[in-house]
């Protein structure tokens, strides 16, 4: 993560958690496209820093090397508003900037099961049992951003 953070600041990740969709109406179109046939959620839940950011911060989950380029659908509730971000893939990281911090999920579309000329050739599709890998290491990496942060704040004070 990088953008004009509070130096206290510390990221916490509630996975899996949205707003209400009966409250929220963003984040009911979020759950309805985690639902959706051919979607692999590489994550989802709640981003929080404990102090305020100004400016846009640029959020980067590093998904493996294995994974060489494409894109990633991220959505984000922005104070009950749907935003849909594609974020970009180089050097084994997605990369996305965000204007808030909100319940979000990172998507990519799956190869659909079926048949085998089903598949959308889109350059950006791969085994199954990668994107598992890939949403394990993407969770890992936003744990490691996080425990990272809490080490710096326990140095500092
Ligand atoms: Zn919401």
């Amino acid at each position: 993560m990088s953008g004009l953070i509070h130096p206290d600041a510390v990221l916490s990740i509630v996975t899996g958690q949205l707003h209400d969709p009966s409250l929220c109406p963003a984040c009911a179109a979020i759950r309805k496209r985690l639902g959706a046939e051919g979607t692999v959620i590489l994550f989802w839940g709640d981003l929080a820093l404990s102090h305020g950011f100004t400016g846009i911060l640029t959020v980067s989950i590093p998904l493996g090397p294995d994974y060489g380029g494409g894109s990633i659908s991220v959505l984000h509730c922005n104070g009950g508003k749907l935003e849909t971000i594609l974020a970009t893939v180089s050097g084994g990281r997605a990369t996305y900037s965000l204007s808030s911090l909100s319940p979000l999920a990172a998507l990519a579309q799956a190869p659909r099961t079926g048949g085998e000329d089903d598949i959308p050739k889109t350059g950006d599709t791969g085994c199954r049992w990668l994107w598992w890998l890939l949403l394990g290491l993407s969770g890992l990496g936003l744990l490691i951003l996080a425990g990272l942060n809490w080490q710096k704040r326990a140095r500092d004070s």
